[in-house]
């Protein structure tokens, strides 16, 4: 579906600061909107502030939230046995792909022209390991990937500037219990 002359995508977004850059950047080529699924936050205040700064900034900059099913069982079931993996292992790659499959298949059902993610903005996460798990997805449903990595070109601080002039709420954790844990010892 095309929005004045430009296809429409669906964003995967974990918080708002992360919506930030790949947000201003992919609005130049797309009309953008956003897709809040995230069964990794804990907890349930945190998944719900998350959610509530994501559509406060959409009020302001325009663009619509689209809500997941807070699947957060689903999620434990995945991961189970990786719960000590440490950030940016086992544990991360199983977390990256259920969320990317299931925008693409939200993309799908809605009829997006393609999907993509939020998620290679931050530092800490392997763009190389999204982007091929993003395509691959996006081969199997027949929903284009838009790769990307944002943090690229001054991304990720560019994010915080925006968050701080935005006073955008940013958490000190990735998202599920076990970053957290991880943060809370480091
Ligand atoms: S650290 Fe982040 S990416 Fe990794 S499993 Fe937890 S919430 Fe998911």
């Amino acid at each position: 579906m095309m929005h004045d002359g430009k296809p429409a995508i669906l964003l995967h977004a974990c918080c708002a600061p992360c919506v930030t850059v790949p947000y201003r950047r992919l609005s130049e080529n797309y009309r953008v909107d956003v897709f809040f699924y995230n069964p990794n936050i804990h907890p349930d205040p945190e998944y719900r502030f998350r959610h509530e700064e994501i559509c406060r900034l959409g009020e302001r900059w325009g663009f619509s939230v689209i809500p997941g099913e807070y699947e957060k069982e689903l999620w434990f079931d995945m991961v189970k046995g990786l719960e000590h993996e440490p950030e940016r292992g086992a544990r991360c790659t199983v977390c990256f792909r259920m969320r990317l499959q299931k925008t693409a298949e939200t993309a799908k059902e809605r009829q997006y022209d393609g999907f993509t993610t939020t998620l290679t903005l931050s530092p800490l996460k392997n763009a190389g390991l999204i982007n091929s798990i993003g395509r691959e997805i996006g081969t199997q449903t027949g929903i284009p990937f838009i790769a990307g990595d944002f943090k690229k070109k001054d991304g990720f601080k560019q994010s915080m500037d925006i968050s701080c002039s935005e006073d955008l709420y940013r958490q000190n954790y990735c998202g599920c219990i076990f970053s957290r844990k991880d943060d809370e010892s480091s």
